[in-house]
C-alpha cells in the first residue's frame, strides 16, 4: 500500500503542466511524511520539464523549493515530530558512504544523489516527483529545519535551491569583508547571491541586462550595479574582482567577466544553460592566473547552516506567490526574465483534479 498523491507534472517535453495522480512510498522507520506548504520555482525545473538539460524522464512532476507540515513520522525518527515545520531541497538521498557524503557535500556524492525530482529511485526503477505536489516522504537526513516564523515561510522556501546554491560558492570562495564579490544575473539566484554576499560583508556588485533593474539590485544590498552590455561601466572595473558569481541561465561571452577578475580571482558558475557558453579566450586566463569554476547546489549541513544564518537575520527571498494553476504563465514570464525575483506556488491552490 502506497500513499496515493497529486500534483502536477509534465508528459512529455512539449506539454504543458496538467494534474496528476501517483503514489509515494509508505513512510519507512527514518521517514517524514511532509504536506506541502509552499514550493518555489527554479528555473531549472523550467529547463527539466522542457527536456533542455539530457535525462528527462516523464512524467515529470517538478519543484525542489519545499517547505511544508510534517504529518506523520517513521518510527525512528529523531529530528522532527508531527506539526512540525520541514522542509526539502534538491536531494532526497546519497549513498551516504563515499567521502563526499561523509564531508557533508551530497551534491557531489560518487555514486550520484538522488534528486527531488527526475532523480533515480535506486533499485527500483522509477523517478522521483518532487514538490509541486501534496506531500512528499523523505528520509529525516534529507529534512530540513525551518527557523524562520510563520508569516515568512513561503519567502523561506527559494533558499532551498536558489539560498544555498550561491551560499555554498560564496562560503567556499571565501566571500566576506575585504572582499570584492559580483553577481551576475538579477534573478531567483541572483538576487539570493547578492543578499547573501552582502549579509556574509562583501563588497557587492551586481551585473544585470536590465537597466530597469539597477534601484532594485541596490535596494537588494548591491553596492554598485553594472549594466553588462555597457562596455563602458564594464571597463571602469576591470581586473578589480576576487570572485564573481555567474548566475545566468542563458548561453553568453564569459570574457567580459574574466576580464574583470583581479590576480587569482575566480569566475563561478552556477547558472546551467540548455547550450554551451562559447569559450572564454584562454590569454583572458593565463595573465592573471584566473579560474573558471563550477558550483552544484549545496549539501545538507551547508543548506541548514545557510537556513539558520538567514532565519537569525530576517533573510528571506523576495517572491510572488501564484496558484498552482499559474505555472505555465509563470513559466513564461520566467523566460522573459520577469519576475521579482522567485515565484512560489501557494499549495493551498491545488486541488485534486485527477
Ligand atoms: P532566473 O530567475 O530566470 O534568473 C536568470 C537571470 O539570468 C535573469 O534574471 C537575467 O538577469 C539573466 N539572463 C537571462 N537570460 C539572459 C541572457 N540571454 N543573457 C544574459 N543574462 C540573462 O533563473 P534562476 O532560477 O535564478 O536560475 C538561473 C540558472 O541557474 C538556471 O540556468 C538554472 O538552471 C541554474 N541553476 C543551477 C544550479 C546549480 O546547482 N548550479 C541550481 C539552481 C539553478 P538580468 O535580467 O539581471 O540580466
Ligand atoms: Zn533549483
Ligand atoms: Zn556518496
Amino acid at each position: 500500500m502506497a500513499l496515493k498523491t497529486f500534483g502536477y507534472a509534465a508528459q512529455s517535453a512539449s506539454s504543458t503542466l496538467a494534474p496528476f495522480g501517483f503514489s509515494r512510498r509508505d513512510p519507512l522507520e527514518k521517514d517524514l511524511v511532509i504536506e506541502i506548504l509552499y514550493c518555489g520555482v527554479c528555473h531549472s525545473d523550467l529547463h527539466q520539464v522542457r527536456s533542455q538539460w539530457e535525462g528527462t524522464r516523464y512524467p515529470c512532476v517538478p519543484g525542489h523549493e519545499i517547505i511544508g507540515r510534517v504529518t506523520a513520522v517513521g518510527s525512528q525518527v529523531t529530528k522532527f515530530d508531527v506539526g512540525d515545520i520541514a522542509a526539502v531541497g534538491c536531494m532526497v538521498d546519497s549513498c551516504r558512504q563515499c567521502a563526499s557524503c561523509k564531508d557533508g557535500l551530497e551534491q557531489y556524492c560518487e555514486r550520484g544523489f538522488t534528486a527531488t525530482y527526475n532523480g533515480n529511485i535506486s533499485g527500483a526503477g522509477e523517478n522521483t516527483y518532487g514538490g509541486y505536489s501534496q506531500q512528499i516522504v523523505v528520509d529525516e537526513r534529507f529534512g530540513l529545519r525551518i527557523r524562520h516564523p510563520e508569516n515568512q515561510l513561503a519567502a523561506a522556501a527559494p533558499l532551498l535551491c536558489a539560498g544555498v546554491t550561491t551560499w555554498s560558492p560564496l562560503r567556499h570562495w571565501g566571500a566576506g569583508p575585504g572582499k570584492k564579490v559580483g553577481i551576475v544575473g538579477v534573478g531567483g539566484l541572483g538576487h539570493m547571491g547578492i543578499k547573501l554576499a552582502h549579509a556574509l560583508g562583501a563588497h557587492v556588485v551586481a551585473f544585470t541586462t536590465s537597466t530597469a533593474k539597477r534601484q532594485a539590485a541596490l535596494d537588494l544590498g548591491a553596492d554598485e550595479v553594472v549594466v553588462s552590455k555597457n562596455a563602458v561601466e564594464m571597463k571602469a572595473h576591470a581586473s578589480s574582482f576576487d570572485f564573481i558569481l555567474n548566475t545566468v541561465s542563458a548561453s553568453h561571452n564569459l570574457d567580459p567577466f574574466l576580464e574583470l577578475l583581479k590576480r587569482d580571482g575566480t569566475l563561478t558558475l552556477v547558472g546551467a544553460p540548455e547550450h554551451p557558453h562559447p569559450s572564454p579566450t584562454v590569454f583572458n586566463m593565463i595573465l592573471g592566473r584566473k579560474s573558471l569554476a563550477g558550483s552544484l547546489i549545496g549539501g545538507i549541513p551547508e543548506t541548514q547552516e545557510m537556513l539558520d544564518f538567514c532565519a537569525e537575520r530576517g533573510i528571506v527571498s523576495d517572491i510572488e506567490m501564484i496558484a498552482m494553476q499559474d505555472i505555465e504563465k509563470a513559466y513564461a514570464r520566467l523566460l522573459k526574465s520577469d519576475v521579482k525575483y522567485r515565484f512560489v506556488i501557494d499549495m493551498g491552490t491545488l486541488r485534486r483534479e485527477v
